[in-house]
């Protein structure tokens, strides 16, 4: 169940975090993975290292996600050495903290532009090549702050607009790209310990509350997004597209 051997994917913002969780889940099941990074070069050779450590192929690849001819050129990298694409996780993303006063159009762009317009482009460079072999796996990460659920977070609305924006455009793809073999599917992550949740997972007295709401007892590790990422890389998943998984220690169901 769920191998990947022989596939190949590419994880954006695999250098740190969620992105080089999800990078090492799919290797672990057989995956070749280029690593997409923007600034941590060093750290995008480290999970390099892991993913050959298990026995698979890997590059790095630095790109701006958010910069329609850096994606171009990561994709064609990443096709130069593996010789084709199945499988896209769009995972970078950023967040800062600012009520709307403090907010400026600098910060409405930085997030948006990284974090949906970066999901775009990467599918817009990966779903031609997908389309060629006629099987495709795109996964886009979204979060439990992408709305419609009835929770509305502080301080985070361009975050927010764009995780929303990520479930729409997850949505309107699936539609688009299903009768040519690719699935598109969005996964929502609850508080996942990384740098981006710091500020959850170092305060104590947050952490403490949203421990006593969540029903399931700990906060959640990349790891536990990857393993939702292999399902939706799989074969096992050719029909779930359009589809949100929320992987989120039932924070929505409590
Ligand atoms: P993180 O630890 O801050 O890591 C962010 C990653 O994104 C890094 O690898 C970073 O690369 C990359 N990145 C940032 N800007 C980029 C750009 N312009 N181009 C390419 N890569 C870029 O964050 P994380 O917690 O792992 O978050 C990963 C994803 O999960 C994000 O989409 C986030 O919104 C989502 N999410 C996280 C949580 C959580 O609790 N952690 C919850 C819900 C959703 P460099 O370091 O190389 O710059």
């Amino acid at each position: 169940m769920f191998d990947l051997t022989g596939k190949i994917a590419l994880v954006t913002g695999a250098s740190r975090g969620i992105g080089q969780g999800i990078a090492l889940c799919l290797a672990k099941q057989g995956a070749d993975v280029a690593v997409n990074y923007h600034s941590s070069a060093d750290q995008a050779q480290e999970v390099v290292k892991k993913i050959e450590d298990l026995g698979q192929k890997s590059i790095a690849v630095r790109a701006d996600v958010s910069k329609s001819d850096q994606v171009k050129a990561m994709v064609e990298k990443t096709v130069q050495e593996f010789g084709r694409l199945d499988i896209l996780v769009n995972n970078a993303g950023v967040l800062n903290y600012k009520t709307l006063d403090q907010m400026t159009e600098e910060d409405w762009d930085w997030v948006i532009d990284t974090n949906l317009k970066g999901q775009f482009l990467c599918v817009k460079a990966a779903a031609p090549l997908m389309e060629k072999n006629g099987w495709g796996r795109i996964i886009n990460i979204a979060s439990v702050a992408s709305g419609g659920v009835g929770v509305g977070y502080p301080a985070l609305a361009h975050y927010c607009a764009s995780k929303g924006g990520v479930v729409a455009l997850t949505e309107g793809l699936a539609v688009e790209l299903g009768v040519k073999g690719i699935t598109v599917n969005a996964i929502a992550p609850g508080a996942v310990e990384t740098d981006m949740a710091k500020g959850v997972t170092e305060d104590e007295q947050v952490k403490q509350g949203l421990l006593a709401r969540l029903p399931i007892k700990r906060i959640g590790q990349p790891e536990d997004i990857g393993a939702a990422a292999v399902f939706l890389a799989s074969d096992e998943a050719s029909y779930l597209t359009g589809s949100v998984i929320y992987v989120d220690g039932g924070w929505l169901a409590a």
